[in-house]
């Protein structure tokens, strides 16, 4: 870039019109950085200049002065990280400072996930155009960009019914999938163990996902199954992308449940087969042994049918209560029992005091049998209580995340410690993720490279989702940056005390905009709504 600068000086000395170029030549440069240009490549010293949002120069010593200068030195300088799956949307308009994943180092969350998406909406909105401009005007501290929910696109044409759709539904739901992937969506997601996802078929499935085939967008999918059953999950999800010709995304990765732990090289033999026969598979994976979902996931499918109140009747009737009582008490074997579920979310007042608290030691608390209490919980709370799970191994978290299909998610929400945004007592993931694969994972354990773990933080899901100009150190690339601290990066969140921001990331940029420097807040959140770059 020194290059063609000089030559761009030498062409301007020679114009009539020739004016001093400015020796203030640039917005910023960050001095001196050990530079992860978001590729997987080793590190490299230099100076990053910064123009009107974008790389304008990367060079050992940039000559030129910049209106705003910062020392880099002894300090990574990476692309700002990219969350494949993020549930940071959930708060972002109570709380668009979204600080825990500022704080992470994360400039561009992609929500959509699980099969559920602002958009298509009941209202008739079938663009995410106004949502990416509501984004803009918050202003957003980070980017998003979204997929779109396949969960919601058959909530909103169908309903919560189990029943298949009909020839007229299939082709007003496709209709709403293109609009989204013509509005921006970068990807379609399910969620195939949340109602109303769960009800769609195969085929239901491969239909939709085909105008994905095209646009070389994902099908990312929270698979049917992700224990007892995961290696056939595997094979549907791997069927439905195959059927409709689109990349595969495996969301969260994970074999659930101490007697699935040993499945891990069963799955990585699969994706290896897949991948062998053509199909573009890649998966993601957040640095822990617990995953965070609603207590009624412990409950069949079937029981869900219709919405909560059907299910809250089922759970009561004489003649459907047996059988979900056997099929809950048979999955929370499957998860290791009643004390590996940490309550984390409820809605009631009344129940507040189980925040915080394991299932079985709640249900001493008031005195239940664990079961009752599980279905007091949901009765009180219309449903709504949110749970971690703690039904994974440490050594399969690694192989996850030293994989090289593997790229890095939060899975997690956007919190704070004070604010609107410190609710309930979220998984650690939502503050931690990042700075705890950079720390624990790379440095401590050493289950793969600094540079290999940035790339699964930047360059990799950039080009899954074809956010052409993101997730790399390149000139014209936009100037998404983070700087880190390789000795002292670390996550601080735990699942007791989740409300700690990580150590070590002092300086983030989105879009040129210093959004975090010294460790704190600062400046105007300059956060976008991202579109893929396709050709039409
Ligand atoms: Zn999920």
């Amino acid at each position: 870039m020194q290059v063609s600068r000089r030559d761009f000086v030498a062409a301007a000395l020679a114009a009539p019109a020739f004016r001093l170029p400015s020796r203030r030549a640039y917005d910023l440069i960050l001095r001196g950085g050990l530079v992860f240009d978001g590729s997987g490549a080793a590190g490299r010293v230099a100076d990053v200049a910064v123009q009107d949002g974008r790389i304008a120069a990367i060079a050992g010593r940039i000559g030129e002065a910049a209106r705003e200068e910062i020392a880099a030195r002894g300090l990574a300088v990476a692309p700002g990280f990219i969350d494949i799956h993020s549930h940071g949307d959930g708060s972002l308009f109570e709380d668009p400072r979204v600080e825990s994943v500022i704080r992470q180092g994360v400039t561009t969350m992609v929500v959509g996930q699980d099969g559920s998406s602002r958009v298509p909406a009941r209202t008739g909105e079938t663009s995410f155009l106004p949502f990416f401009q509501r984004v803009e005007a918050l202003p957003s501290a980070v980017n998003l960009a979204t997929m779109v929910g396949l969960g919601t696109v058959r909530r909103v044409v169908v309903g919560l019914d189990n029943r298949p759709a009909t020839a007229a539904e299939l082709a007003r739901m496709t209709e709403l999938v293109e609009a989204a992937l013509a509005s921006g969506a970068c990807g379609a997601s399910t969620g195939l163990e949340y109602t109303p996802g769960a009800f769609a078929s195969l085929d239901e499935l491969v239909a939709l996902c085909r105008p994905l085939a095209a646009r070389r967008l994902p099908y990312a999918t929270h698979m049917r199954n992700e224990d007892d059953q995961l290696l056939e999950a595997i094979e549907e999800s791997i069927a439905i992308a195959r059927g409709a010709g689109c990349p595969l995304q495996l969301s969260h990765l994970k074999t659930g449940g101490p007697r699935n732990w040993h499945k891990i090289d069963a799955v990585f033999e699969r994706i290896a087969a897949a991948r062998q026969t053509g199909l573009d598979l890649t998966f993601d994976r957040y640095p822990y042994i617990a995953w965070a979902t609603g207590l009624t996931t412990r409950f069949p499918v079937w029981a869900r049918d219709g919405g909560t109140e059907a299910f809250l009747r089922r759970i009561d009737d004489g003649a459907t209560g047996g059988r979900v009582r056997a099929e809950t008490l048979a999955d929370v074997e499957q998860v290791g029992g009643w004390d590996k579920i940490l309550i984390t979310d409820v809605t009631a007042a009344g129940d507040r005091d189980a925040v915080g608290k394991r299932l079985d030691a709640w249900a001493r608390d008031r005195n239940l049998e664990p079961y009752a209490a599980a279905v007091a919980l949901l009765r009180s709370n219309q449903g709504s209580v949110g749970t971690v799970v703690f039904a994974m191994n440490e050594s399969n978290c690694e192989r996850f995340l030293a994989h090289p299909q593997a790229m890095v998610c939060s899975d997690g929400g956007a919190y704070a410690v004070a604010g609107p945004a410190r609710t309930g007592h979220p998984h650690p993931r939502g503050l931690g993720t990042f700075p705890r694969v950079l720390g624990h994972y790379a440095r401590e354990r050493k289950v793969l490279t600094l540079a290999h773990a940035v790339h699964k933080m930047t360059g990799m899901p950039a080009a899954r989702l074809r956010l052409a100009d993101r997730g790399k150190v390149a000139v014209g690339a936009a100037a998404d940056l983070v700087m880190f601290d390789p000795a002292t990066v670390s996550d601080q969140a735990t699942f007791e005390q989740p409300f700690q921001y990580p150590r070590g990331i002092p300086t983030v940029l989105v879009n040129g905009v210093v959004a975090l420097r010294d460790g704190e807040r600062v400046g105007k959140a300059a956060g976008r709504g991202l579109k893929p770059a396709i050709r039409s």
